[in-house]
């Protein structure tokens, strides 16, 4: 016996793979370049050169540059939502932003931002229990008496952590540099993240304890799909006025880094489908691959909370993959996706596909799909009272309420993807939609 069958479809072609320069390869994009220093704390005067330096790599590398010393940008995360990557250039104190601004910043993180630091922005907001939102997104804090090496140009010589990472392009191993080294003894009210992955480290500067070999760049995934970068380096004036060093290049590679979103594709996905057939689910996956090794097949019940069920060996070039769940038999809706590992160790994800199974009743009409501004959706009348959650590719709830006769919500300000509209009470229901722009 076999149910009847709503079979939803998306083809979604992603032009970015691994390897293209994401500089060079996709749209315009703007960076917000922010320099404020707190009343009080130390101000390295770097701002000018920092900005003409961005401003100069911008223009051979497709973006444009925002610049301000001023916090009232960041009074709506609309104000931030232009922007690919958010730099933090040599800000210094706790006092950069206040509690709406703080909001703002954290809310465009959620929704994809990216953030650069550099030197003195681990020299903001040192206190741990101020802001730790920030000293997450910026991955350390710097410790303090001695804060650095007592010699601003002490020479410094660092090794690639992460050695033909696209950031490290271009930067010789070792590295030699004067610079002003930080310090992050815990014991000193020092940090450094835990969840970040190191792509510098320096040798042994000294003889303190805090002298010994530590990271001094790094990188982070931003469960939001954006990425953090940071790095130590950056306290002389020098550094952003010298067009050939490789502090300009290591800074290049950051934006470009950044501004790729890491739930884009490193592959490109030419279909993914999942219909209903005889025997249960029917998944078939064709990619171009470009390096990924292997391939997991996920499948979820509700949307959000997804089981790997099945691993793929990748060849390079076209791959056409299929799998049939068996298991897949009772009403309701079935989730699927696939996952893989990026080059740097992130997890990325496919766009999710829903097979449901009728049997059960729906949630309602939702108009249009794909969304472009304005989500309609009218629910059936058996859901009108109840409460609503609207989540991410990845489970994450953006938006929840109750449900009137009819919800209509702006989605503008939503980074392009997939989205799942849950009902209270109706577990194992949801509605797929994909919102683009
Ligand atoms: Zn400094």
């Amino acid at each position: 016996m076999r149910f009847s069958l709503l079979v939803v479809f998306l083809i979604i072609p992603f032009s970015l793979s691994w390897g293209q320069d994401p500089c060079l390869g996709g749209a315009p994009f703007r960076i917000l370049h922010f320099t404020k220093t707190s009343e009080g704390s130390f101000d390295h005067n770097t701002r000018n050169n920092s900005r003409a330096m961005f401003e100069a790599i911008g223009a051979a590398n497709n973006f444009t540059v925002t610049d301000t010393d001023q916090s009232d940008i960041f009074d709506q995360v609309s104000n931030l939502l232009p922007y690919t990557v958010i730099v933090f250039s040599n800000t210094t104190g706790s006092d950069l932003l206040n509690t709406t601004q703080r909001a703002a910043l954290e809310a465009y993180i959620a929704q994809g931002g990216s953030f650069i630091g550099i030197h003195a922005a681990t020299d903001a907001y040192r206190n741990p229990s101020t802001w730790p939102f920030y000293n997450n997104l910026v991955g350390g804090i710097v410790q303090s008496g001695p804060s650095h090496t007592s010699d601003a140009n002490y020479r410094g010589t660092m090794t690639h952590d992460v050695p033909g990472h696209p950031l490290l392009e271009g930067i010789e191993d070792p590295w030699n540099k004067e610079d002003e080294y930080y310090y992050w003894s815990e014991d000193r009210g020092g940090q450094i993240s835990p969840g970040i992955t190191s792509l510098l480290t320096v040798a042994k500067t000294g003889d303190m304890v805090f002298d010994s070999a530590r990271a001094i760049t790094w990188f982070r995934q931003l469960t939001g799909g954006g990425r953090s970068f940071y790095t130590a380096l950056g306290h002389n004036n020098g550094d952003y006025t010298d067009a050939s060093n490789s502090f300009r290049t290591l800074l290049r590679n950051a934006v470009c880094w950044t501004s790729t979103n890491s739930l884009l594709l490193p592959i490109q996905l030419l279909s993914f489908t999942a219909r209903s057939v005889e025997q249960g689910n029917q998944v078939d996956l064709w990619i171009s691959n470009e390096g990924v090794e292997e391939l997991h097949l996920e499948k979820s019940r509700d949307g959000a909370e997804f089981q790997n069920i099945r691993a793929f060996r990748l060849h390079e070039g076209e791959n056409k993959l299929t799998y049939l769940d068996q298991e897949a038999v009772a009403s309701g809706d079935y989730y699927y996706r696939f996952s893989w590992q990026e080059v740097d160790g992130a997890v990325a994800f496919s766009p999710v596909q829903v097979v449901r199974i009728k049997g059960s009743p729906s949630l309602g009409a939702l108009t249009p799909n794909p969304v472009t501004h304005h989500l309609r959706f009218v629910p059936n009348t058996a859901h009108v009272g109840k409460r609503y959650m609207i989540r991410d590719i990845l489970g994450r709830r953006i938006h929840s309420g109750w449900l009137d006769t009819e919800l209509v919500l702006s989605t503008d300000s939503w980074t392009q993807g997939t989205y799942l509209i849950q009902v209270e009470g109706q577990t194992g229901q949801s509605m797929m939609f994909l919102v683009q722009h």
